[in-house]
């Protein structure tokens, strides 16, 4: 199994400011311990580009687009939330982040690598089609999925997301889509608000969008009980031609913004399951982007472990 990988230091010039939960040491402690892996060096390592403003627009409206790049570049504080905060660099490393899911797409689809994971920042899956949220400026995951439609005509794309918070964003993306299934494990009630059970898609999209929300305090059993018994039957129903995963890792039980309490070692167990389903459905596409995860000694063990299986090591 061949296994791309995406990171830059442009990712860190995103300044989020003092004490944000988002800053950059986030990657930074993670490239400093996957970089000692014995594996990493057999990663296919993968230069990221900006992305096209064509393709940014399959999700996001250019109003808003427009309106983020002025933010930045005027040194505005933050957009749209206060905890969106901005820097002058970030609209260039947003597109810089949104564009590195194509690059290893692509080389998916021609058949270079199996999979991949993106180390990025920031996140996207809190991003709207016209407003930045929860430290989010633009939708990496939900314009992976356009791209992939629009752009190599794959017809079915699963996204599941397993970062403690609903991902509103892509939820709304594709609420009423049945060609995409979003599928979202997450703490509720919390932040955003959205995600619960009741939603499932909208007029055509019904039932193309499974929220499994999960009480504080819950660990690897109730998500393993989630997989099996609604998760796992969801997507063989649905048989993906490809696979997004919106990996956070603040599901973690030391994670400072989640009070969920997964092990290390369970993020292994979930990306075997999806590397099963992918078997399965998909030729073993999948295209893995980093979403949270604020603990900087659980963060990196998490995608080490996320990433040695992607890569069956
Ligand atoms: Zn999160």
């Amino acid at each position: 199994m061949n296994t791309g990988f995406i990171y830059d230091s442009a990712f860190l010039k995103h300044d989020t400011g003092i004490g944000h939960p988002e800053c950059h040491d986030r990657l930074l402690v993670t490239m400093n311990h996957i970089q000692t892996l014995p594996w990493y060096k057999n990663l296919h390592q993968l230069n990221t580009l900006p992305i096209e403003q064509k393709w940014l627009a399959t999700t996001h409206a250019s109003s808003y687009i427009h309106r983020a790049e002025e933010a930045c570049k005027s040194n505005q504080a933050f957009l749209d939330s206060m905890d969106v905060t901005i820097s002058p660099n970030s609209y260039d490393v947003a597109l810089l982040a949104a564009g590195a899911p194509l690059i290893i797409a692509d080389e998916i689809i021609q058949g270079n690598i199996t999979n991949g994971f993106v180390l990025a920042r920031p996140p996207g899956h809190h991003a709207e089609r016209k407003q930045a949220m929860g430290f989010c400026l633009f939708n990496n995951v939900a314009v992976l999925a356009r791209y992939l439609q629009k752009h190599y005509g794959i017809e079915k794309v699963l996204i599941l997301d397993w970062d403690v918070h609903h991902g509103n964003g892509t939820q709304h993306t594709f609420e009423e889509d049945p060609s995409v299934l979003y599928i979202s494990t997450h703490e509720y009630p919390y932040y955003p608000g959205t995600g619960a059970y009741s939603e499932t898609g909208i007029g055509k999209g019904e039932g193309a969008t499974l929220n499994c929300p999960m009480p504080a305090g819950v660990g690897s059993k109730d998500y393993e009980i989630a997989f099996k018994d609604k998760i796992l039957p969801k997507i063989d129903g649905f048989k993906p031609d490809f696979i997004i995963i919106s990996a956070g890792f603040d599901a973690h039980e030391d994670d400072p913004l989640g009070h969920i309490l997964l092990n290390t070692d369970f993020f292994g167990w979930m990306t075997q399951r999806m590397l099963e389903a992918a078997e399965k459905h998909c030729q073993g596409r999948i295209v893995s982007v980093l979403e949270g995860g604020y603990d900087l000694t659980a963060l990196p063990l998490c995608v080490a472990k996320h990433l040695g299986a992607l890569s069956n090591n």
